[in-house]
């Protein structure tokens, strides 16, 4: 019996990362007439030499590869896209939208801007420094070079090898992401959707509602194999964004009942993922908890103040407000 694999005619390639996850799962799709890439990883030397070798053992010549498909916006998914658009001269394709982060410049200059929401979050300022310093680096080294890309945001439906695959447009990891569904075979490439719903671009959005949108929207998708970027591929696709779910609210009730003391950004971040270890990338992590408390701010649960410099988080009906200055004089990051 044809494997999975071989009725998709789609081979993994992992790539390793250094960052908050090992690695990153890409993909090649055997056409008739040529080849099609999902997710490059960053860009490294070694990546380019995977890439490489990975070519030579399928007997592809990079001229042979038709496009280059990215499911988001996030280093990890389109780093090493601009330097295999260059090997390949294929096109690049995805959802292009404004504040991309592939607009290196504009995310710089937007993260750096006194008016965002990052210059916020009480954080000290070395960590700041450090955390802006961290980022930079990364994207000049892991995305040393921005492809031409082809927007498919109007696009419903995509041959993927020789198989076409539904578009799903889903939010909340970050603004958009794309996703592959095969309706007949029941198999959803599924990016980070269901990762966590971090998310670099400061937007006035609210990610988190959208997340749990994207989580419904699932749920009531028939899938039988969900194929993810990190990690294993699993069946009992409903079970999982159940428990995704859960844990979700879970974490969104032990940050409200913290809350009776009133939080900066950071300190919520410090109690709820530095901790437990959770999310080690202060920014992934920084932004996460900022959006989780926007949430509960939406859904009229605690309320937002915000001081000269820095957002201040108070569930109102939590009680034992005299702690409330202690944790208030957390509040400086360095803004003045
Ligand atoms: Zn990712």
């Amino acid at each position: 019996m044809k494997s999975i694999w071989e009725k998709l005619g789609a081979t993994e390639i992992i790539m390793d990362l250094p960052l908050w996850v090992d690695n990153i799962h890409c993909f090649l799709f055997r056409g008739k007439d040529g080849w099609d890439l999902l997710d490059t990883g960053i860009y490294t030397p070694g990546a380019m030499e995977t890439w490489k070798e990975t070519f030579r053992k399928l007997r592809i010549n990079p001229l042979d590869i038709r496009q280059i498909v990215v499911t988001h916006d996030h280093v990890d998914h389109f780093g090493a896209a601009g330097e295999l658009q260059k090997l390949t001269q294929a096109p690049v394709k995805m959802m292009m939208q404004k504040n991309s982060l592939v607009s290196l410049k504009d995310w710089l200059k937007a993260i750096l801007d006194e008016d965002n929401a990052f210059n916020y979050f009480g954080l000290p300022r070395e960590l700041k420094e450090k955390v802006i310093w961290e980022k930079i680096t990364q994207f000049k080294n892991w995305a040393p070079s921005i492809p031409n890309i082809e927007d498919i945001s109007d696009q419903e439906t995509i041959f993927l090898g020789c198989e076409r695959y539904q578009i799903l447009k889903l939010a909340g990891h970050c603004t958009n992401q794309i996703c592959f569904y095969h309706p007949d075979l029941e198999v959803l490439f599924a990016g980070d959707t269901l990762v966590t719903p971090n998310h670099l671009n400061i937007t006035t959005k609210e990610p988190l509602t959208e997340y749990f949108n994207s989580l419904e929207l699932l749920q009531k998708k028939k899938i039988a194999y969900l194929i993810p970027s990190h990690g294993k591929p699993f069946t009992r696709v409903k079970i999982r964004i159940g428990l995704i779910a859960e844990y979700r609210k879970q974490q969104l009730a032990a940050l409200k009942e913290y809350l009776a003391k009133g939080s900066t950004v950071y300190q919520a971040y410090l109690f709820l993922l530095s901790s437990s270890g959770a999310l080690s990338d202060l920014f992934f992590g920084l932004t996460e908890v900022y959006y989780f408390l926007e949430h509960l701010v939406t859904q009229g649960d605690i309320k937002m103040i915000t001081t000269k410099d820095c957002f201040y988080y108070l569930n109102l009906k939590g009680g034992e407000r005299n702690e409330m200055d202690e944790r208030r004089s957390g509040c400086s990051n360095g803004k003045d």
